[in-house]
């Protein structure tokens, strides 16, 4: 049998495999399991994107290859969407690619600058792909602590210099999965002079741009002056529109990366359907007012799940945005025992967080896309299992 390549082999073990096999065995035994696991938007995709699809997918221009960089009219329709909601300018031509999603195009961007022994910069705990993506083009994630007393932001200063002068690429993410942590002007300002003094492309994602709480709005990464010199955004309608299964995203900004990005691809992808980026042209520029009507759901999904855990001990702090509440676990836990009482006591699986990297240790992941009947009654069942907490 032929050997697996050193790449494939070399990534990191599935760390979830232990608590689905569990969820499986509670599932065989009877156990009604809740899951406040996967972090899939259970809302609907709106009904005038779904009316869309199906007017489009008669088209038939749409039944041949697309081009490679996407239709002109879906980037227009990027470029318009960050002119309307974020005043941001882009050339639709050289600084917007349509992507298959937005993991398809975080994956790619190491093949487009990391050599063997390359270093890339990623936060930890954070979205594995920043990682993966490096390994398989054969370089280094170089892992920045997210901590909780700094906000779950890097510090750039911690960085040893000669590291920072290896990386070539920094990747960020806020709203932040899976600490639900939030970035603002100031922290994107030292990150875009940390990348120009030190020759870093910044690759930052933003698939939870649209999901704030409370009032509050989550910063683009390219509204902050600088950025479009600095690097790209990967942003994707996934999350914002209720569209994670119709894989339609994409990188908008500094134009030699989407440039060296839209290469890679046009030899490995022959573009995304479409219908689906016709569907994607009506989320973007049609009627927005699903996006307060989802976030005022999750916003009441985090307040049940914040308010009931700070009944029974916790003194956590509202999260501002994104559909995350990260937990710390209570004393005498480790995020996979947590995880384990929690599903054995109550039938709910919570995520550990150091499925996430070892950064992640001492939390565990609770997501807000299930249903809100569901999640009360998860919630009961855990303080009824778990009675009070210490820490
Ligand atoms: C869900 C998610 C994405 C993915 O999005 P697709 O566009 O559906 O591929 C990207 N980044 C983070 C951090 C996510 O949580």
């Amino acid at each position: 049998m032929a050997e697996l390549a050193k790449r494939v082999k070399d990534l990191p073990p599935y760390l979830f495999a232990r608590i689905d096999d569990k969820i499986a065995g509670a599932k065989a035994k009877g156990v009604d399991v809740i899951s406040l696991g996967i972090g899939d938007p259970d809302l609907p995709t709106p009904k005038n994107i779904i009316d869309k699809m199906a007017e489009e997918i008669y088209n038939p221009a749409h039944h041949q290859y697309p081009s490679y960089a996407g239709m002109l009219s879906y980037r227009q329709a990027v470029a318009e969407w960050y002119r309307r909601g974020r005043g941001v300018t882009l050339d639709p031509q050289t600084e917007v690619l349509t992507l298959i999603g937005s993991k398809e195009g975080i994956a790619h961007i190491s093949l487009c600058y990391i050599n063997p022994g390359d270093v890339a910069r990623v936060p930890a705990p954070g979205y594995p792909v920043y990682e993966t993506g490096c390994m398989l083009a054969g370089g280094e994630a170089y892992k920045m602590p997210l901590r909780a007393e700094n906000g779950f932001l890097p510090i750039f200063e911690d960085i040893p210099s000669a590291v920072a002068k290896k990386a070539k690429l920094l990747f960020l993410n806020y709203p932040n999965n899976p600490t639900s942590a939030v970035a603002d002007e100031a922290f994107y300002r030292k990150a875009i002079a940390f990348a120009s003094e030190n020759d870093i492309i910044i690759c930052h994602d933003g698939a939870y741009s649209e999901i704030g709480f409370d009032g509050y709005r989550p910063l683009s990464f390219l509204e902050v002056p600088g950025a479009k010199e600095a690097g790209i955004e990967f942003n994707s309608l996934s999350k914002g529109y209720n569209m994670t299964g119709w894989r339609i995203a994409w990188a908008a900004g500094r134009s030699d990366v989407i440039r060296a990005l839209g290469t890679v691809k046009s030899n490995i992808d022959s573009g995304a359907f479409q219908a689906v980026q016709a569907a994607g042209i009506e989320a973007l520029l049609g009627p927005q007012d699903i996006i307060p009507r989802m976030c005022a759901v999750y916003q009441e999904r985090r307040d049940i799940i914040i308010d009931t855990l700070n009944e029974m001990g916790w003194h956590m702090e509202k999260n501002k945005a994104a559909v995350y509440v990260w937990v710390p676990v209570p004393k005498g836990f480790t995020s996979e025992s947590f995880a384990e009482f929690v599903l054995d006591k109550a039938g709910v699986v919570v995520t550990p967080g150091n499925g996430y990297g070892a950064a992640g240790e001492g939390f565990v992941r609770m997501t807000l896309t299930i249903n809100t009947e569901r999640l009360r009654e998860a919630l009961r069942r855990m303080k009824e299992s778990l009675g009070a907490v210490a820490f």
